[in-house]
């Protein structure tokens, strides 16, 4: 969150950093460093938030129809060959690389519907990310838990709203919530840590499973979180009266475990998890351990000052900011005909060039109203959540 919860910069915070480093090629076999002027060592945006963090759309199909994401009808899907192909999902994340992004998740749509997923696992395994993980509805996660770890995935985020069935059936409409059960236990055997269940919080809906959904979390070694619902698809799939923000699902923890814990050393008990800082955390004790619960309140405490993060769509499409819909095209340059004639190094800059002018335009901060306005018209499952 935001420390002034404003969702803007701080005034006197220190523009983009000067140009014109060295550009690294990596050591995979693909050439020595190239002289690359015009170009940071790392890659900021226009407000000189620093970008470490890109999440990546393989598909924009699901197999769900989640009320918040998408209509009941579904939506019109993109052709598959404009999708991005593995290699070339593999090309802008060894691009990304170059200038400092280390972290990479892949979610969609549901990219577990995306076909031979565990190989594209294997390939960006072989990057040396620092985090590789996956966000997923759990639908096929039985059978692919452990090919996925042994591919080299990281860790996962798995969605799970509601611990009741017919509730499960009713959000998602075409979910199994045994199904999920089942696939968050093949994720403990198979040996994943650090993952988060995911809860889009709504009122009249869930806010009576907030307790349930946490002591089903800690009693396996999941960390539960809680995300505000944000406005996307022009608001059409924000009902009127769901918001539920983020200091009342405060209220509610402290109902359900006592006082939220602010005690330094309380905190530090709590495991560091790769890419959770303690701001977007609160942690309780549940028999006598100390467990962190995230909040995830970009609508009523946003915390755009600290964003860090890039989204590419399947269709290649580089978005700076979740909540607006303009993009940068990668496709068009990773398919161009001209470029692919090139050195590899030589491919790597244009796209580089051309994410840094995408995210010269990002904004300091959305304008999410927990009312319903303010997002953008795309909806989440094609822009990639
Ligand atoms: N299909 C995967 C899943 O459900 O986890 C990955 C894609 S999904 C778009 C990623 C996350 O976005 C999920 O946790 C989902 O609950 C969340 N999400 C979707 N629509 C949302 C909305 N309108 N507001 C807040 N979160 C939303
Ligand atoms: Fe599919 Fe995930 Fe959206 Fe649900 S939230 S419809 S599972 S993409």
């Amino acid at each position: 969150m935001s420390e002034a919860g404003t969702g803007h910069r701080a005034e006197g915070q220190a523009k983009k950093p000067a140009a014109g480093l060295r550009l690294p090629v990596l050591g995979n076999g693909l050439g020595a460093g190239e002289s690359s002027p015009g170009l940071p060592l790392r890659l900021h945006d226009g407000e000189a938030r620093p970008i470490s963090y890109v999440r990546i759309s393989l598909t924009d199909r699901c197999n769900y129809r989640c009320t918040y994401c998408m209509p009941a009808e579904g939506v019109d899907l993109v052709a598959k060959s404009d999708i991005l192909s593995f290699e070339e999902i593999e090309l802008v994340v060894l691009a990304l690389m170059q200038v400092g992004v280390r972290r990479v998740r892949l979610t969609g749509g549901e990219p577990t519907v995306r076909k031979d997923l565990v190989a594209l696992i294997e390939r960006l395994g072989r990057l040396g990310l620092e985090d590789l993980s996956l966000s997923t509805n759990g639908e096929r996660l039985e059978e692919l838990a452990e090919p996925l770890r042994r591919a080299g995935l990281h860790r996962l985020n798995v969605s799970i709203d509601t611990l009741r069935p017919e509730r499960f059936a009713q959000v998602t409409r075409r979910g199994h919530l045994d199904r999920v059960l089942a696939g968050l236990d093949a994720v403990r055997a198979a040996g994943f840590r650090h993952t988060k269940l995911n809860a889009v919080a709504m009122r009249g809906f869930n806010d009576d499973e907030v307790g349930d959904l946490c002591r089903y979390a800690f009693d396996r070694d999941f960390i539960p979180r809680f995300i505000e619902l944000m406005p996307m698809s022009e608001g059409a799939l924000f009902y009127p009266g769901t918001f539920l923000p983020a200091a009342e699902l405060r209220a509610t923890l402290e109902r359900e475990f006592g006082p939220l814990l602010t005690d330094r050393g309380d905190i530090a008990a709590a495991a560091p998890i790769p890419g959770v800082g303690p701001a977007r955390s609160v942690f309780v004790r549940y028999r006598d351990r100390v467990q962190r619960v995230g909040l995830i309140s970009a609508v009523s405490e946003p915390f755009c000052d600290t964003c860090n993060r890039i989204r590419l769509s399947a269709t290649g499409q580089l978005h700076a900011c979740l909540a607006y819909d303009d993009a940068t095209d990668l496709r068009a340059l990773v398919r161009s005909p001209e470029l692919a004639a090139k050195p590899l190094p030589v491919r790597l800059q244009a796209l580089l060039t051309a994410t840094e002018a995408g995210l010269a335009k990002k904004r300091a901060g959305h304008v999410f109203s927990p009312t319903g306005c303010g997002g953008p018209s795309k909806h989440m499952v094609s822009i990639g959540g």
